[in-house]
């Protein structure tokens, strides 16, 4: 029996040979990193050369018109850890490649707590207000990955709204520029957390829900392809092509096929493996 991953790769395999059979209309993927160790400095460079390639590469709150010809993609990272800086930021600028970073600004410049049982995150440090004010913004947009890296549906509405405001303040007082992208920890909301997040100014909230993106899509949620330095070149081809898209719906096809009966109920939710 093939891995989960395999299962998955497979899967998007064929979704992918069938979509370059058909006409279909340009859209947009987003992708979401974490770290960027210096061991996978390499595969990291391997894809990112693999984007330039291929895809036209926009920013992550790109609102324009999309290429049709080629996949168009968006880089994300989320937690803004200092392995970033070090082992991505000098492909990425190699490469001219625009990035948006979500902050989770409670933990600035510390090891965060959530990230010690986590085998890719391990001893990873968030970088400092003044470390990413060191940025080159003409390729690096800041965004907001809350204050504590909380769980926002579990918390209430003041909470909510208080996590996505002081994160927001925090970044805008240490750039000197407006930030009004959101990444959700652990890509968990609900309908609330995004009206919050709206009402606090956000002009666009990352899930972690795999999505293409179509042309006047409307909105404030943009879904996202996890991907990591580790996915091996073809299953990152094809995330990159937005073939994961189907992931959330075969997900749950695979669970109750598997007896996990909870994933009829209207409740059930897409789980990401990573936050
Ligand atoms: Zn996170």
């Amino acid at each position: 029996m093939a891995s989960d991953g395999g299962f998955k790769t497979a899967v998007a395999a064929a979704w992918d040979s069938g979509a370059r059979l058909l006409p279909r209309s340009p859209a947009l993927t987003v992708l979401y990193f974490h770290a960027v160790t210096a061991e996978h400095g390499r595969a990291f460079e391997a894809q990112i050369a693999y984007l330039k390639r291929t895809s036209s590469i926009v920013s992550a709150a790109y609102e324009g018109p999309l290429d049709t010809l080629r996949p168009n993609v968006a880089v994300t990272f989320d937690d803004a850890f200092r392995s970033v800086r070090d082992h991505a930021l000098p492909v990425l600028i190699e490469h001219n490649i625009p990035v948006t970073v979500f902050v989770p600004t409670g933990w600035t410049g510390r090891e965060p707590a959530w990230s010690r049982h986590d085998k890719w995150d391990g001893g990873e440090v968030v970088m400092s207000l003044a470390e990413l004010a060191a940025l080159p913004p003409n390729l690096v947009t800041l965004g907001s990955h809350s204050v504590d890296h909380l769980h926002l549906s579990r918390l209430t509405d003041e909470a909510i709204e208080d996590q996505l405001a002081r994160s927001r303040a925090t970044l805008e007082g240490a750039l000197g520029r407006p930030v009004d992208l959101l990444s959700l920890p652990y890509g968990d909301y609900d309908k609330r957390v995004v009206e919050l997040a709206v009402r606090v100014g956000y002009r666009f909230v990352f899930s972690d829900r795999p999505q293409m993106l179509r042309q006047g899509g409307k909105g404030p949620l943009r879904g996202r392809t996890a991907v990591d330095p580790t996915d091996d070149l073809r299953t990152f081809a094809l995330k990159s092509r937005g073939a994961f898209a189907w992931m959330p719906a075969a997900v749950r096809v695979k669970a109750v096929l598997n007896g996990e009966l909870q994933a009829l109920s209207p409740g059930w939710r897409w789980q990401q493996r990573y936050h």
